[in-house]
This record gives C-alpha cells, structure tokens and sequence, in this order.
C-alpha cells in the first residue's frame, strides 16, 4: 500500500486538474483519492513528490525494432517513392535484425518511452531473418524495463510463403505463451496481437491464415493500411476492392483491429471501419517524415488513436506535431481533439488486457502514473489543459513513471539499468550498421 500525498491530478482528455489531493494505490491498483489517506492508511508507504500527476501515456503504433535507427551511419540510396524507401532503408534494417540486435532495440525502445512518462506501447515487430521467439525477445525490453505492451509479428509475403507462414505462426506462438501464463495465474505485462504488414504483401492465402490466427487467439489484426497511396491503388488493382472492404471479407475488421496510418482510405471505409469499431493509429511525425501526404480524415473515426511509427515514444510531442500538422494542412480541430486520440490509446488497451482499467487517475484503475514537474507561468485549469499541452509542456518534464503501482523512473532516475541499456545499444547498432552494408 502507498500513498502518494499532496498532487494535483491532470487528465489530458477531458482536461482536469485537481486541487491538492492524495493517491492511495494497493499493489497495482488505485483505491482512492482524496483528502488525508496517510492518516486513513496508516501502514502505507508515502511519497510527497509535488506537481501533477497524468495516466500513463500510451504509444498506440511503434516499432521498437527501429529504436537503433536514429543515426544511423549507412549509405542509403535516394529514393524517389515510399514503395522505394521501404526497400533502400526499412528492408534493408528489418532483415540486418538478428536476435542481439532485437534484444538491444527491444531495451532500448522501452528505456526511452518509460523516460517520456509512456507506460504502455503497442507494438508491431519485424525481423525477417529471426522470426520465431523473436516477440520473447523483443519483450525482455518491456519487462525489463517494466512497461506494458501489445506485441506482434508483422507478418508479410515479401520473403516467400515459408517467410509468411513463419510471421503468422510466430504471432499465434506469443498469443498462446501469454493466455498459458494467464491461466497459470500469472499477469503479464505485455498481451499479444495478430500482426501483418500492410495489405500489398499479404495476399489472399496469408490474409486467410491471419484471419484464422485471429480467431484463434481472440486477438485483433495490427497492420499498416493505405501508408503510401500505392497500397490503395495495389488493393483495388490486384484484388479488385478497396483495402478495408478486403480485410472486412476477410473477417479481419473488429473492435480490437489496428490499422496504421490509413491515408489513402475513402469515406466508405472510414465508415465501415468506425462501423466495425476499429481503430487508426495516426503517426503525424512518421507520415512527414516519410513524405506520403497528410491524412485529412483522421477527425471523423470512432476510434483515432496516436503512434509513432518508430520516432521515440514522446507522445506530447507526437500530438503536438499531429495538431500542428492538421493546422497547417487547414484543418479546424484544435489541440485538445489530438489529446482524446492520445487517451483512446486507454479503450484500446482495455480491449486487449481483460479485466483492466486504464485512463483515469481515480479508483478502481491501474495505478499506470506520470509524474510531472511542470510549474507553469500562467494557470493550468481543466479548460486550458490542451493549451499548456500544445505551447508549454513537454514530455521532458516527466520526473516519474509508474505501471501497475511501481516505480520505474524516479526523480529522473531510472530504476532499471539504464546505462548498461545504452551501452549494449550503441554496440548492436554497429554491428548493424555492418549488417545492413551487406544485405543489399
Ligand atoms: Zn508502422
């Protein structure tokens, strides 16, 4: 039991902020707030670290496998498309990943989002030519570290059908790992998806394996959709159907679907995908970067969530540059409609781990905490909480992260080994620089 006294809560969405309060949380849960729980709980520990304290941020689309990209000392070849990016530089990385290299990516991904106040990460894994045990190996990071996860194998045609069978098998491996741990009366921090790549490379005999995988599982389908314009024009060539109607005959749009990106969809599939109750990962950073447009439906789905397609885990940032973006493309929503897409990464994560609550600093949910030492110039109130979001804080300014009632920044000091972290990082990172010099 422990008591955390004397904080002000702050919801992003909707925007909140408390007076003064206290926290009490039993193991990984919260039980109350209020006034005076150190006198109500006694026995507790207590901790006054002052300033505000938020949910937990979730990261709803990333790929830790590119945590060691930033950097990176390789000669790539220019290129004029994304369909050609995706060759010259992301295949090129996915297939240099070997099992240190995952293990490295897997830390150091994870080190980085607890720092950033990030307690959980969705997360969508490659590694060609280490595919089966690689999510076991990807998820030491989040373990480590102590965040929770969504993970999968994002499987595709692009290295033949053994590859492809192998990326279907692999996800249904971890599913099942988990639900055996469940049911042994464990609880693991990291659940399971069904993951693929995007629509182009998995044709109709993988889109069916997925399709079983899910129902297998009882997990939701995570892939790439729509990302670059090429995927929408592929759909409707070779399979005669738009991209979302494919994967909804293939069974493969529900509630606990996720779709990346999602630019090129149309107005009828944002309609059956709000329709379905899926989600979209918008990953605004990622989509500038990789020059493939703007998505300028992202306000009319049920269910947009945020991502950052592998650029770190700063999800302030990554809504900010998702609101920033929107205005400067013309549109009319306002920060505080990015900070709700930033809180439906919560409903997402309910739907993947059974039984939890997530969102919300009140009782009854998981004690998945941020701490932040902001103390800003002007009012911080409930009605301008998404105005110090977009212009005054920052992800810098967490001084403490919490997932399921634990510590694991504290003060700006990470309670795991975050150096040894690093180090093993920079040291896989030049052995896959020399990787990728030779998979060309
Ligand atoms: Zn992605």
């Amino acid at each position: 039991m422990q008591v955390i006294e004397n904080v002000r809560i702050l919801h992003f969405h909707p925007g909140s902020v408390s007076e003064p309060t206290d926290i009490a949380i039993d193991g990984r849960i919260i039980v109350e707030t209020g006034k005076a729980l150190a006198a109500k709980y006694p026995d507790a520990s207590r901790e006054s670290p002052g300033g505000y304290v938020s949910p937990g941020l979730v990261c709803s689309h990333n790929h830790f496998y590119s945590a060691l990209a930033r950097g990176l000392s390789v000669a790539i070849a220019p290129s004029k498309d994304f369909a050609q990016q995706l060759v010259n530089l992301w295949w090129r990385l996915d297939r240099a990943l070997d099992e240190g290299i995952v293990r490295a990516s897997g830390l150091a991904g994870a080190a980085d989002a607890a720092a950033m106040g990030v307690t959980a990460v969705v997360d969508h894994h490659a590694s060609p030519e280490f595919i089966g045990g690689s999510l076991d190996v990807l998820r030491e990071g989040f373990d480590t570290v102590g965040i929770r996860g969504v993970l999968c194998y994002e499987a595709t045609d692009r290295n033949g059908r053994s590859g492809a069978d192998a990326g279907v098998r692999e996800n249904v491996r971890f599913a099942d790992a988990v639900d055996a741990e469940r049911k042994a009366g464990g609880d693991p921090m990291v659940e399971a998806a069904i993951g693929a790549h995007a629509p182009f490379t998995v044709d109709d005999r993988t889109m069916a394996a997925l399709a079983a995988a899910c129902s297998s599982t009882g997990r939701g389908l995570h892939i790439h959709v729509a990302e670059d314009k090429f995927d929408a024009v592929d759909s409707r060539y070779r399979f005669g159907k738009d991209i979302c109607v494919r994967l909804d005959e293939a069974g493969l749009l529900g509630p606990r679907t996720i779709l990346g990106h999602g630019l090129f969809l149309t107005a009828s599939e944002v309609e059956l995908v709000n329709e379905r109750d899926s989600f979209i990962a918008h990953n605004a950073r990622s989509n500038m970067n990789n020059f493939v447009g703007y998505n300028d439906k992202i306000g009319q789905y049920r269910n947009a969530v945020l991502g950052t397609d592998g650029i770190g885990s700063d999800m302030l940032e990554e809504a900010n540059f998702a609101f920033f973006k929107h205005h400067d493309a013309g549109g009319a929503m306002w920060m505080d409609s990015f900070l709700g897409m930033l809180q439906n990464g919560n409903r997402l994560l309910e739907r993947y781990f059974p039984g939890k609550r997530f969102g919300r600093v009140e009782a009854g949910y998981e004690a998945d905490l941020a701490f932040w030492d902001y103390d800003p110039p002007t009012p911080l109130e409930g009605g301008n909480v998404a105005g110090h979001a977009a212009f005054g804080m920052s992800s810098r300014m967490v001084a403490s992260t919490m997932v399921g009632g634990k510590f694991i920044v504290k003060n700006r000091k990470p309670l795991f080994d975050a150096r040894a972290i690093a180090a093993m990082g920079r040291s896989e990172t030049r052995r896959l620089w020399q990787r990728m010099e030779e998979v060309r």
